[in-house]
C-alpha cells in the first residue's frame, strides 16, 4: 500500500465476528446480510465472500446483484425495491434474483412478460414508504399468478429509537394482516433491521436483513459504540506537510480558525471528496500515532488541517486515523450531525480499500 493513499481498511474478521452476533440474536433465524451501496462503503465484493455463512443477500439495485454474482456470489441475493421495467426485470430473471414486490405494477410487469420469480411480499406497516397498505394483502396474494411467495417483508421505521413504541404498532398490523392467511409462504416474515434484531427480540421472526450492524456501528439513535459489535472500517490518510502557522494567521477557506500563537499544523491528504465531511465541528479529532490532536479550518476537497501539540513529532507519510480503529465513527457522525451510515456510505470510489483478514 502506497503512503500516500487514502485508504479504507477493511477488517473482514470483524464482519464476520458481527454476523455472528447477528446469529447470536436471532438463532432461529434465516440471515439476509445486507450488501447495498457497495456494502455501506466497504466493498461488496469481498464483504460477501467473507460471508459465506449467510443465507442470502439483499441490494437495492439490479446493478449491485449482477456485480456479485459476476465476482461468483452463489447466494440467494434479492432486490430491496424489486424490479422496475422490462430490462431489469431480464436481469433478475438470468441472475436468478429474488424480487421484492411493493406496488401492482411490478407484479404486472412479471406476468405480463411471463416471467417466473421468488417473490417477497412488501407491506407497508407503518413506514410510509414502500409496499402495500396491510388491507390489500388478501386481495395482492390472490393475484399473485405464477410467482412464487417466498414471504412477507416489511420495514421498521424507528427501530433505532428505544423508547418509540411504533415498532410494537408495526408488528401488530402485519400479525392483523397474516393471522388468518392460509397461502403458502404468507407465514413467513422478515421485518427486523440491524436495530430490530439488538433491540426488539419481538421482531426476529423467520428472516432477519442485518445491515449497519455487520459493519460495526451502532444502529441507534443515542450514537453510543456498543462493545459487542466490531468496528470494520478504519478510515487513514497520509500527513503531506507540516508547517506552523504565525500567531494572527489563518488556515484554510474562509479563515475560520486563527492561530492565537504561533502553532503546528499538519496537513492531512483527505478532504471531503474523499468521504470525510465538510458539515464536521471545528476541533474534532483526528488520530496522529494514537493520539487525539484537533481538527482546525474548513474541510476542503482534498486535504484537512491538524493542530499539533509542541511536542508532537510528526512527519510527511505519517498517517492520521480519521475513524475507525481507536476513534469511533459514531464520535464523528454526532460531530457532523448525521450517522454512521452516510460516512460509511460516503466513503468515495478514489478511496483506496485495503483488507485485513486472519484466515
Ligand atoms: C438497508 C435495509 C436494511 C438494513 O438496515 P440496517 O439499519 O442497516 O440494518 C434492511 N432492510 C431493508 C429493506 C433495507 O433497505
Amino acid at each position: 500500500m502506497s503512503s500516500r493513499q487514502v485508504t479504507a481498511l477493511v477488517d473482514l474478521d470483524a464482519i464476520s465476528s458481527n454476523f455472528n452476533l447477528v446469529r447470536h440474536h436471532a438463532p432461529n433465524s434465516c440471515a439476509m446480510a445486507i450488501m447495498k451501496a457497495d456494502a455501506y462503503g466497504h466493498g461488496a465484493i469481498r464483504v460477501a465472500q467473507s460471508l459465506p455463512a449467510a443465507d442470502a443477500f439483499g441490494v437495492a439495485r439490479v446493478s449491485e446483484a449482477v456485480e456479485l454474482r459476476e465476482a461468483g456470489i452463489g447466494q440467494p441475493i434479492c432486490l430491496l425495491e424489486g424490479v422496475n421495467d422490462r430490462e431489469e426485470l431480464n436481469l433478475a430473471s438470468i441472475f436468478e434474483l429474488q424480487v421484492v414486490i411493493h406496488d401492482q405494477s411490478q407484479l404486472e410487469l412479471l406476468e405480463r412478460s411471463g416471467a417466473r420469480r421468488k417473490i417477497w411480499l412488501k407491506i407497508d406497516t407503518g413506514m410510509g414508504r414502500l409496499g402495500f397498505s396491510p388491507e390489500t394483502v388478501p386481495e395482492v396474494l390472490a393475484s399473485l399468478g405464477k410467482q412464487t411467495l417466498l414471504g412477507v417483508m416489511t420495514h421498521l421505521s424507528e427501530a433505532s429509537d428505544p423508547s418509540s413504541t411504533k415498532t410494537d404498532l408495526q408488528l401488530m398490523r402485519l400479525q392483523e394482516v397474516i393471522g388468518n392467511l392460509e397461502q403458502p409462504g404468507a407465514k413467513t416474515l422478515s421485518i427486523a433491521n440491524s436495530a430490530g434484531i439488538l433491540g426488539h427480540a419481538a421482531s426476529l421472526a423467520d428472516w432477519v436483513r442485518p445491515g449497519l450492524m455487520l459493519y460495526g456501528a451502532t444502529p441507534f439513535d443515542d450514537l453510543k459504540p456498543m462493545d459487542e459489535l466490531h468496528p470494520a472500517m478504519t478510515f487513514s490518510a497520509p500527513v503531506i506537510a507540516v508547517h506552523t502557522v504565525k500567531a494572527g494567521e489563518s488556515v484554510g477557506y474562509g479563515g475560520i480558525f486563527t492561530a492565537a500563537e504561533d502553532t503546528r499544523v499538519a496537513v492531512i491528504a483527505a478532504g471531503y471528496a474523499d468521504g470525510y465531511p465538510r458539515e464536521i465541528a471545528q476541533g474534532a479529532p483526528i488520530l496522529l500515532h494514537g493520539e487525539r490532536r484537533k481538527l482546525v479550518g474548513n474541510v476542503s476537497m482534498d486535504m484537512i488541517c491538524v493542530e499539533l501539540e509542541p511536542s508532537d513529532v510528526v512527519q510527511p507519510s505519517d498517517r492520521a486515523v480519521l475513524w475507525g480503529e481507536g476513534l469511533a465513527i459514531e464520535e464523528i457522525a454526532a460531530l457532523c450531525g448525521t450517522i454512521p451510515y452516510t460516512l460509511m456510505t460516503g466513503v468515495s470510489s478514489r478511496v483506496y480499500r485495503h483488507y485485513r483478514v486472519s484466515n
